[in-house]
């Protein structure tokens, strides 16, 4: 399969998405990486951010990765997350609902401060998801 990555997204509960993709991108720790096919191996532990999918034909796709790890091997990308979704799962409200408590939660020194800014950022990947995928 000459110029294809075969990408799975994986959650403790189920896979989210398997398919082929000629690009694959994505939120390191330390900064954007785009992936094509022949990529050599290598794992990466990922932002709360949207992985964007590419085909052959230029159609693109996101979806919301809560963190987790990435491994590249074989024109493979396995990506395990505590949390994904495709745009269409993604319920608005509860993300909106969800930065405005953590938000809330990092001003008040009862809650713990690190726990506050990783919901801040699964929210806001969630949000970022749906903006990126144009579903409002
Ligand atoms: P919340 O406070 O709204 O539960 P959270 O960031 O704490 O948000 P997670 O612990 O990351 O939620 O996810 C728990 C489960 O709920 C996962 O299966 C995740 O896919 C799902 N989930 C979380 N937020 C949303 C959302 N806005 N829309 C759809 N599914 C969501």
């Amino acid at each position: 399969m000459a110029n294809k990555i075969h990408v799975e997204i994986i959650t403790p509960g189920r896979t989210v998405l398997s398919d082929d993709f000629s690009m694959v991108v994505v939120r390191a720790l330390d900064g954007e990486m785009g992936i094509l096919a022949d990529h050599l191996p290598l794992i990466a532990s990922l932002q709360e951010w949207p992985v964007k999918l590419k085909t052959d034909d230029e159609c693109v796709r996101y979806v919301s990765v809560s963190g987790g790890f990435m491994e590249v091997r074989d024109n493979r990308i396995t990506i395990l997350a505590t949390a994904a979704e495709l745009p269409e799962e993604i319920d608005a409200k509860r993300a909106e609902a969800a930065k405005e408590r953590a938000s809330a939660r990092l001003t008040d020194e009862q809650y713990d401060h690190m726990r506050s800014e990783t919901a801040l950022r699964r929210a806001a990947g969630r949000l970022k998801t749906l903006e990126m995928a144009n579903i409002h």
